[in-house]
């Protein structure tokens, strides 16, 4: 049989495909592999969530969902977002998802004609770019900095705008980097970005994972409403990445569509999930506060660990990670891939490479993990690192 495929599919494999081969081998041969890779919080669910799932079943609440959500979660969401972030949806401009990947897959595969460029910054989610070219689009990377805390100058945006670009893909606050925009960052970009016809998705599904000042969301903007598409997830909020639910805000006529999309393809978010969503939305406050102060103190002990073998580390704003140059590790290569994959052969650490998230140089630490294995794992990795 000769296979065709479609163009769409013909998407990179990830640059985190050797790392992970690698990683899957020394464990079948029988080592431990300390992970620093993991882009979740290692955190048992809260009872409060499990005890609502488990209602749920006992209601015996497994058969089709409406499409958009069950109304008490729709209802709860957008609630959360006007109390939290001060921004104001309807019911019917909310739409619950199967994760926010899948919230981002929909608004892309809906907005996006074949041509069309979007704007992703760099260093970017590793999923982005690979999700803009299965929508038939066009990547246009624009490379942020560290010393402008990796995030989008707007003459850089203003300058990279051609008349084929329909979107920016936002995402604050950010992984791999923990960069989070300030009210004034977002408010120049959202005013560019409406002046030349281009849709904001804003990727916040670490809103609540952020160890320092205000968090401001796309959404609290009333003038750019109508270009602005807020993709959400319980997934990092709540240690939920299993259960795969999201959501996206976003104007009428867009929401209309993407609900059209998910009818067709996946009919809706998993029932016994939905309910589990709404149990930790209803606790919303509690169960945050509880995530951000135990994902702090991972964060200050992977730095303070680090410090102690005298590398310096600025902790990370947000988010589960460090992003870290491998300078700082004495190594003065950039191939992240082949740095990581030494260090995981000698040391059995695994890290993600930089370039994953296009950027060379880079390797991604994550805390999501408890403090005595970030402890081992930091001191096999300073053994070994060069
Ligand atoms: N956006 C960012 C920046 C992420 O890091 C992730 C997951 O790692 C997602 C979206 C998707 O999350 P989920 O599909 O679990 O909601």
């Amino acid at each position: 049989m000769h296979y065709q495929f479609s163009p769409q599919s013909n998407i990179a494999r990830s640059a985190t495909l050797v790392i992970n081969s690698q990683a899957a081998a020394l464990r079948a041969a029988g080592n431990i592999v300390h992970n620093l890779s993991v882009g979740e919080a290692l955190i048992p669910t809260d009872p409060v969530i499990i005890a609502g799932a488990k209602a749920a079943l006992d209601a015996d609440y497994t058969k089709y969902t409406p499409v958009a959500g069950i109304a008490s979660l729709r209802q709860a969401w957008r609630d959360w977002m006007e109390v939290s972030y001060g921004g104001v949806f309807d019911v019917g401009e909310t739409t619950v998802t199967a994760g926010g990947k899948q919230a981002l897959l929909l608004l892309l595969q809906i907005l996006i004609k074949a041509g069309d460029e979007v704007i992703i910054p760099a260093p970017y989610w590793v999923s982005y770019p690979a999700l803009v070219q299965l929508s038939g689009g066009t990547a246009r990377i624009l490379e942020t900095t560290e010393v402008d805390g990796w995030k989008l100058l707007p003459d850089l945006f203003r300058t990279a705008i051609t008349d084929r670009t329909r979107i920016l893909i936002l995402n604050s606050a950010g992984n791999p980097t923990g960069a989070v925009y300030t009210k004034d960052e977002l408010s120049a970009l959202l005013a560019i970005a409406a002046a030349h016809n281009i849709i904001v998705i804003s990727d916040e599904v670490y809103s609540s994972l952020v160890y320092q000042g205000e968090y401001i969301s796309c959404a609290a903007f009333p003038a750019y409403r109508d270009s602005v598409c807020i993709v959400q997830s319980v997934s990092k909020h709540f240690g939920m990445t299993g259960w795969r639910v999201g959501a996206v805000f976003a104007p009428a006529a867009i929401t209309a569509r993407v609900q059209t999309l998910e009818s067709q393809s996946t009919s809706g978010a998993a029932s016994i999930s939905q309910y589990a969503a709404l149990a930790a939305l209803s606790d919303a406050d509690r169960l945050t506060t509880q995530m951000r102060t135990a994902l702090q103190a991972r964060r200050d002990y992977m730095v303070d660990t680090c410090a102690s073998y005298g590398i310096a580390l600025s902790p990370a704003p947000s988010g589960l990670y460090q992003f870290v140059p491998l300078t700082s590790f004495g190594s003065s290569t950039t191939d992240s891939v082949a740095w990581c994959s030494d260090i995981l052969a000698r040391a059995h650490v695994a890290m993600v490479p930089g370039i994953a998230f296009g950027k060379e140089g880079y390797v991604r630490l994550s805390f999501g993990g408890e403090e005595a294995s970030i402890r081992v794992a930091i001191d096999a990795l300073m053994k070994n690192a060069t």
